[in-house]
């Protein structure tokens, strides 16, 4: 390792790290910024992501939207200069329901939606109605806020690969997907582009005299460095609690663990130019009447036979022969101590495969031989309202942009496009004290996290 002495440093080469590093040097011009992680870049939890994006999020107030509005525009931007490397699309998000009561709270949602900022309301209940569908690629020229279809024949003309009983359907615009590889490796050349220094090696110590960051001492294999800096961005991801425990610093953010499958759709149930599917009514697993038997019979597996909750969702990603389709489902979350390498749940496959039927029951295909596919994840670390943590620690000098919990990749450079303002003195966004750990010292905010609502997680 060769740096002594650094303007920044960062630890942790994820998503937020780099988007951190990026925005100090390319958009900032901080000279002089060091990322160090013990890992290869990305590779952590910013390669195990679904890498979806959206400006769809709930209060209270408007701040999560209009961060992420920033966010989405920021990556547009970085699509535009780079000929869309990253492969940014506006598909959206397709909530679906077969629940007649359900119709009306879709409206209701669209329109509060309106009014945070996420773009108008268009509600559409006849077949004629004037619905445009999203493009399968690209992003340019697309409708915001959100189109609510409550006519069948409608949802079947343009969803025919829907469950027939499907009877609302809320198309949420500014939504879509993108590599989040892709996107990362662009983010981390350009800010190397503007000497950025990538170190391999273990943030060990963050020296504090005198109240304020003097230094972080880094193990790696050659031995350990002290590098001197007045700066410290902790971007530690499932670790920035051990992390801030280094400068005295206790966060009040948890893990928990999800996970996704990944499949070769060889019998192509899942339509290539589908939008983001989710199903926001709760699911009994289709199971035939012997299975169901069995199932009853073992204490184990009888669990499997209860309802689950709403929300499984999924999407196709490439094209050509067989592609994949990628699942996920917030059935089983808890608290867990981040730990590695991380065991899932055997029968998530399974689980994924007949719960996503309920939407899409071309599915079904495949209840007598499961596809080979893939089961990986990740922990998403988090604090318990669900938003981030972006801006200055109580040490001098000390910074965090993490907890960014499912939802990192499509945030990470509103983050940090707000940390960059706050190391290089710039005006705050209306947003920036949403998102301050000192939030959690203010009465008012803390009477509305005992009655907060909707987390906006899916
Ligand atoms: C299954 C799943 C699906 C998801 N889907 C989406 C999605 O659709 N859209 C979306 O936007 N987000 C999604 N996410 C969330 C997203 O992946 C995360 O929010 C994001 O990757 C977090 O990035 P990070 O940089 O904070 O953490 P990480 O990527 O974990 O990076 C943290 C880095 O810090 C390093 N580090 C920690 N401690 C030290 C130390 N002491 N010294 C040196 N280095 C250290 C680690 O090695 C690691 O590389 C999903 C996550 C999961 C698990």
């Amino acid at each position: 390792m060769s740096a002594k002495t650094a303007e920044v440093v960062i630890c942790g080469a994820g998503i937020a790290g780099i988007a951190a590093a990026y925005h100090l040097a390319v958009r900032r011009g901080v000279t002089d910024v060091v990322l160090v992680d013990e890992r290869p870049p990305l590779s952590l939890t910013s390669d195990k992501s679904t890498e979806c994006y959206r400006n769809w999020w709930p209060g209270p107030g408007d701040a999560m939207v209009a961060v992420m509005n920033r966010s989405i525009d920021l990556l547009e931007d970085l699509a535009r200069e780079s000929g869309n490397v990253f492969r940014m699309n506006r598909r959206g998000y397709l909530f679906a329901t077969a629940d007649a009561d359900r119709a009306s709270r879709f409206i209701r949602r669209a329109q509060e939606a309106a009014a945070l900022g996420a773009g108008p309301a268009r509600v559409h209940t006849s077949p004629g109605g004037d619905y445009q569908p999203a493009p399968a690629d690209g992003f340019e020229d697309q409708p915001a806020g959100a189109d609510v279809i409550t006519d069948r024949a409608l949802i079947r003309r343009h969803f025919p690969y829907l469950a027939e009983d499907t009877v609302a359907l809320l198309h949420a615009r500014r939504c879509g997907w993108f590599s989040g590889q892709q996107l990362g490796m662009y983010l981390l050349e350009r800010a190397r582009d503007k000497g950025v220094r990538l170190h391999e090696g273990r943030v060990e110590r963050v020296d504090t005299a005198g109240g304020r960051v003097r230094a972080v001492t880094v193990s790696a294999r050659g031995g350990e460095q002290t590098i001197a800096t007045p700066r410290f961005v902790n971007a530690a991801g499932p670790f920035v609690k051990p992390v801030a425990r280094l400068l005295g610093v206790e966060l009040p953010v948890l893990c928990e663990r999800h996970a996704k499958f990944a499949f070769n759709d060889v019998r192509a149930a899942v339509a290539r130019h589908a939008p983001m599917l989710i199903w926001t009514d709760p699911v009994r697993l289709p199971w035939s009447e012997e299975e169901r038997r069995e199932l009853g019979r073992s204490r184990e597996h009888r669990h499997l036979l209860d309802e689950f909750p709403a929300g499984v969702h999924g999407r196709p990603e490439g094209a050509g022969e067989s592609p994949v389709v990628l699942l996920i489902w917030t059935y089983d979350v808890e608290t867990v101590e981040p730990t590695f390498p991380i065991e899932f749940d055997a029968r998530c496959p399974e689980i994924l495969i007949r719960g996503m039927s309920r939407i899409v029951p071309a599915l079904a295909a495949y209840f007598p031989r499961l596809p080979r596919g893939v089961v990986d994840g990740g922990y998403y670390t988090k604090t318990r309202e669900n938003r981030f943590l972006a801006g200055p620690l109580p040490v001098e000098g000390a910074y965090i942009i993490g907890a960014l919990s499912g939802y990192g990749l499509m945030a990470a450079n509103g983050a940090a496009d707000l940390l960059a303002d706050y190391i290089s003195g710039r005006p705050l966004p209306a947003y920036a004290p949403a998102f301050r750990l000192d939030r959690y010292d203010d009465p008012a905010y803390r009477a509305l996290l005992a009655d907060w609502g909707d987390s906006g997680q899916l």
